[in-house]
Formats: structure tokens, C-alpha cells, sequence
């Protein structure tokens, strides 16, 4: 086939033979200033199209996050990327584009997907084979969309959960986010033995390519803030935050998303001794580093740059690939200026190109570029909901069980005469999954296809047994009726990113009022549905009989119908302190004086095996 005109296999770059340095210098060398600083430019599909890709030689497509384009199904999404790349390939080189998207837990945009507990919940599990399990089917849910690169994991070590961003950390503890990063191998594929730390990786078309973020430190920011401020030594950041990168660079992890967040008052989309002295330099990643969505536009403050100040200095301080500028015409006009007039040097723009040319490379683009529609029988599978569920189990921390420690309240009798089901949480996909699920602040109702905690009751329980559901107790719903015990699932309501930033991260919709009030006439298990650690009134919970943190679990309720049914024993381990009030945070489990409600790595077990 000839593409764009230049006849194939007799030019190095594109033969799979040759070494793929071979392949990234034979084709640098080709490459006009237009079409580099096209590649360096990652577009929405929002404002994507064949014409745009062809005239910009845009190098990458992203998901919009604002809802602009009508086609939702997995197919038509296919399609829809299919299409981006065949423009790609009718340019003069024929350079495939890479898609990216966000699958933060699951492929979770679309209908029918397995959603997988949020990484909060894994980090609970501390289980590494776990977390690979889940990258590998996310890789397969992914793929059969049509896409080749996924925005995860997130492996900040999450400081402070009045961070809205709380659940998208593994742990507070550098260790488990460590080992959680397995994810990496999931999603890629394991590199094989003596593959070079830091060098990309991808092991085939199953496998999707993965993005380890936000570097640096934005689970350290002052107060929790997002995209705040992290005031930490250069020792601290090298011994709490900057460990996982390097598990995740064993790995072969192909990309790095740069932090909105700042070091000591220094944006990171502008840190040059971050970006390039350390992250490129010192721990040796060759891979591509992109800006976070429209990082470079919020450069701006607080020093009040002019966007093209934004350009060349976050561009000078390391960026490869910038996502979604604002204006991305704009964008391309003052890199192109920048690069004519020498502010930014041509060899920063070929080390940029490079490293995209090494992703895509490496990630088998130039000999399959398209989708394979035969991955979508994968799509929410039994094999992935069943890991999804074991996942849920793994992940619930016992926090309580029985107002008397010599009579353990769980695990419950399904064959009880009649249990009252209650509280906002208790029959809702919607938040369950939590934020990053359908939109990307997350949605109450029926999302997707799942298993609520009420289906899963009914579905475990004896047949003799009545389920009583109610949403919102009242003194009537206790009348005539003789419950054997409640299980009551309050929570939070879904939140993304700054949308969940807050200072007293609590239970939401007068959950606790739901808790006290039927707590205080049958005996009650309480299920916690929140992305973190939230406040708890002492006197009520001294009224429950069991409390367990199932975090924000996703598709699967019947994880949870498993474990506190006694199927299985709970193993789940607190990723985060539990504060007591929102007086003690940050909470630092090394500081003298640490005094939560539970400490990390708390959880109780619930009969002996
Ligand atoms: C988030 C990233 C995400 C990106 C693309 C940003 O708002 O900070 O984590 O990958 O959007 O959706």
C-alpha cells in the first residue's frame, strides 16, 4: 500500500524490523516543523475531524469530558476513532494518531462496562495480583472502544481527604500505592526480563497504553486543596511521592501526566527541574510526558503570563504533548513563533517528537492502527464482573462488629424473618460507582447495568425472607412491623476533581439522622458508600451494631451480600486514617500524637476460618 505517497517497506520507519530508535530518527528527519508541532497537539473529538487532523497533522484525540458528541455506544465510538486515524494515515508520513481516554476504574463512560471499585477501595485489598487482574480486563473494555490509551493510574499518595480526589488514591501510604501500581502490568502487559526501567512498553493489541499521574505530589497539597499547593523538601517528595513512579516506570509505563497542582509555589507544567532534571534525567523515563487538560491555559496565574509565556515555558520545562489547549489553533500559531524565533530550541522539539514517535512505536500503532471489533464481547463480561465482585469483597474494611465485642453482629442471618433495607445509597448504581462513572462527575440512578446492595440482598437471602426497602425511614415504617435487623447504606453523593474538594467531607443527604433514627430501634448494620474517610458522630456510632467502609465499589453490590453474609471473611485493611474530627487534618500516622478514630491499615475480621 502506498500511504501519503511514499511507497512503504524500503523506508525504515515504517518496517517492523528495524530497531524502533532506527525507526524514530528515519523519521524525524522527514518531518517538517508543521507536522512536528502537529504531533506534539492533542485535541478533543469534539472539535476533531478529518479536516482538523489533516490541516494540523494532529498527533492525538481525547475524549471530550463535555458532553458534545451524541455518539455514545461503544460501536459508534469505534467508528468514530477509526475515522480520526484513516485521516491520519492519508497525511504525507501517514503517522497513526493515538487516542487516549479516562478509565480511572473501568472503562466507565460507556453502558454495559464492568465499573471496578475506585482506587481507594483497592488500595484497602493491598492485593498486587488483584490490581493487575483489573488492568488486564480494563485493557480489553478499553481496546474494544477503540482507543489505545487509557489516563491511569492515578498514583498520587493522598495526604488529606478533603482532596476531591481522595478515592483516586490508593493510599495515604507511599507502600501500597507502590504496590497497586501492578495496575501498569495490566494494562500493558508485562515487559519481559532486562527490559530497560523507564523505556516504554506494550505487549500487544489486548493491552492499552498507560498513563501514571499526576507527577508531582498532587496528593500533597495544603489543606487538600486541588491543583493546590504541595510544601515539601525535595527529600519528602523524593520519599513520599515519587516511589510509585518508579515502580511504574519498572514496568514500562509509556506515559506521565504532568500535575495541575504546584511544588513549593512552582507550577508543574512549568517545573523545569522536576519535568526534565529529575523525572527525565535522574530517574531516566523516555517516555512521553502530556500536560494534564488544558494545563498550559492554566498556567497563567498567579503570575499573569500571556498564554504564548505559558507555551514556551511549560514546553522549555519538559511537556511532550500538550493536552486539549483551549484554542489549539492558537496553541499551534505561538509554538510555531516560538520555535521560528529560537525561544524554544528545535532540540526540545525533536526530544518532544521523539518520545511521541517511541509511544507510538512501541505501541504497535503503524502496524495496527485501527480498531479490533471482536474485543467487545469482552465488554462487561461474566469473567470481569466476576473479578470486579471479588475486588468489592477484598476491598471492605470492617470497622465495627457488635456494640459488645463477645457477640459479634455479623455475620448476618439470611434467613432472617424480615430485614429493612434503607438509606440513599442502598439501591443506587449511580453512587455506587461515584465520580468518573458515565460523566465525569458522576450521576445518581441507573447508569449502567449492576447490581445495587438492595438487589444483592434480595438476591442472597433465604425465600422465606422479606426484604422491606426504604429509602427514607419514618416513624411508619417501624409500625406493625417486627424487623430482625436493618441494613442501612448512606454515603456521599458523586463528585469529581475541585467539585469535591471539602473541609468536612461527611455522610451527605442526613445519612447519619437515617443511621441514629433506625439504629435506635433495630439492631442496624451501617454500610458506608464515600470516597474517603468521613466524619462520624460518635453517639451514633456507639448505637450501630456494625459499620463497614465499602468506599465507592461500583457495579458489583454483591461483593459486599458476600462478605457480610459470611461467605467470606473480611480482609480489606484502611488505606486512610479515619480522622475523628476535621480539626485533626492532615493526619500524619508518623506524627507523636496521632489520635484517629481508626488508624491506617485498621480492620477487623469478622468469624475465624
Ligand atoms: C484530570 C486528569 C484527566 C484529564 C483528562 C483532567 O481534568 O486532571 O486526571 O486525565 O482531565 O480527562
Amino acid at each position: 500500500m502506498n500511504v501519503g505517497g511514499i511507497s512503504n517497506m524500503d523506508l525504515i520507519y515504517k518496517n517492523p524490523n528495524e530497531p524502533v530508535e532506527a525507526r524514530i530518527q528515519d523519521l524525524l528527519q522527514r518531518m517538517t516543523v508543521e507536522e512536528k508541532i502537529g504531533q506534539i497537539t492533542q485535541i478533543h473529538n469534539g472539535v476533531s475531524s478529518a479536516t482538523v487532523i489533516k490541516n494540523f497533522f494532529i498527533g492525538s484525540v481525547c475524549n471530550t469530558i463535555v458532553k458534545k458528541v451524541k455518539n455514545e455506544s461503544l460501536e459508534e465510538w469505534a467508528e468514530m476513532i477509526d475515522g480520526f486515524q484513516t485521516a491520519a494515515l492519508e497525511t504525507r508520513l501517514g503517522i497513526p494518531i493515538i487516542y487516549g481516554l479516562d478509565a480511572p476504574h473501568g472503562n466507565s463512560k460507556f453502558y454495559g462496562t464492568t465499573i471496578f471499585p475506585h482506587n481507594i477501595g483497592l488500595g484497602a485489598t493491598r492485593d498486587e495480583d488483584l490490581a493487575r487482574r483489573i488492568g488486564t480486563a480494563t485493557a480489553l473494555e478499553i481496546r474494544a472502544s477503540g482507543a489505545h490509551w487509557v489516563f491511569a493510574p492515578c498514583v498520587a499518595v493522598c495526604k488529606d481527604p478533603r482532596w476531591g480526589r481522595c478515592y483516586e488514591s490508593y493510599s495515604e501510604e507511599t507502600d501500597v500505592v507502590c504496590k497497586m501500581t501492578s495496575f501498569v502490568s495490566g494494562l500493558q502487559g508485562t515487559p519481559p526480563q532486562g527490559h530497560p526501567a523507564g523505556y516504554p512498553f506494550l505487549a500487544g493489541r489486548n493491552n492499552v497504553v498507560a498513563c501514571a499521574k499526576h507527577f508531582v505530589g498532587d496528593g500533597g497539597t495544603e489543606k487538600g486543596k486541588n491543583e493546590g499547593n504541595t510544601i515539601l523538601s525535595y527529600e519528602d517528595l523524593e520519599k513520599i511521592h515519587i516511589p510509585p513512579y518508579l515502580k511504574c516506570f519498572d514496568q514500562g509505563v509509556s506515559t506521565v501526566m504532568a500535575s495541575y497542582s504546584s511544588w513549593n509555589g512552582s507550577r508543574l507544567h512549568a517545573d523545569r527541574f522536576l519535568l526534565t532534571e529529575v523525572l527525565k534525567k535522574k530517574l531516566g523515563f523516555k517516555g512521553c510526558l502530556v500536560s494534564d487538560w488544558s494545563g498550559i491555559d492554566r498556567m497563567s496565574e498567579p503570575r499573569a503570563l500571556t498564554y504564548r509565556e505559558c507555551v514556551a515555558a511549560s514546553m522549555n520545562a519538559g511537556i511532550d504533548m500538550v493536552m486539549v489547549p483551549h484554542h489549539y489553533e492558537r496553541f499551534i500559531n505561538d509554538l510555531t513563533d516560538l520555535v521560528q524565533s529560537g525561544e524554544i530550541p528545535m532540540s526540545r522539539i525533536d526530544d518532544a517528537v521523539e518520545r511521541i514517535l517511541r509511544l507510538k512505536f512501541t505501541a504497535g500503532l503503524f502496524e495496527h492502527p485501527f480498531s479490533d471489533r471482536s474485543l467487545q464481547k469482552f465488554v462487561g463480561c461474566k469473567e470481569h464482573r466476576e473479578i470486579a465482585r471479588e475486588a468489592v469483597r477484598k476491598s471492605l474494611v470492617l470497622l465495627k462488629n457488635g456494640k459488645d465485642s463477645e457477640k459479634p453482629f455479623l455475620p448476618l442471618d439470611r434467613n432472617a424473618n424480615r430485614i429493612l433495607v434503607a438509606g440513599t445509597h442502598a439501591d443506587d448504581i449511580g453512587f455506587q460507582c461515584g465520580g468518573w462513572s458515565k460523566t465525569f462527575h458522576g450521576l445518581s440512578g441507573p447508569i449502567t447495568i449492576g447490581k445495587t446492595v438492595l438487589d444483592a440482598v434480595k438476591a442472597s437471602v433465604g425465600s422465606e425472607t422479606e426484604v422491606v426497602y426504604d429509602k427514607t425511614p419514618s416513624e411508619e415504617t417501624f409500625s406493625g412491623k417486627d424487623f430482625s435487623y436493618a441494613i442501612v447504606v448512606v454515603g456521599e453523593a458523586p463528585y469529581a476533581e475541585t467539585l469535591g474538594d471539602d473541609p468536612e467531607p461527611s455522610i451527605h443527604f442526613g445519612g447519619t439522622e437515617v443511621m441514629r433514627m433506625v439504629a435506635e430501634k433495630i439492631p442496624t448494620l451501617v454500610i458506608l458508600i464515600t470516597g474517603r474517610p468521613v466524619v462520624l458522630d460518635p453517639a451514633v456510632l456507639e448505637k450501630v451494631e456494625a459499620l463497614v467502609a465499602a468506599w465507592l465499589p461500583g457495579t458489583e453490590g454483591d461483593g459486599i451480600t458476600d462478605v457480610v453474609f459470611g461467605d467470606y471473611d473480611f480482609s480489606g485493611k484502611l488505606p486512610m486514617s479515619w480522622f475523628r474530627t476535621a480539626e485533626q487534618l492532615p493526619i500524619n500516622s508518623e506524627a507523636e500524637g496521632y489520635d484517629p478514630l481508626f488508624p491506617v491499615g485498621f480492620g477487623l475480621k469478622c468469624k475465624k476460618w
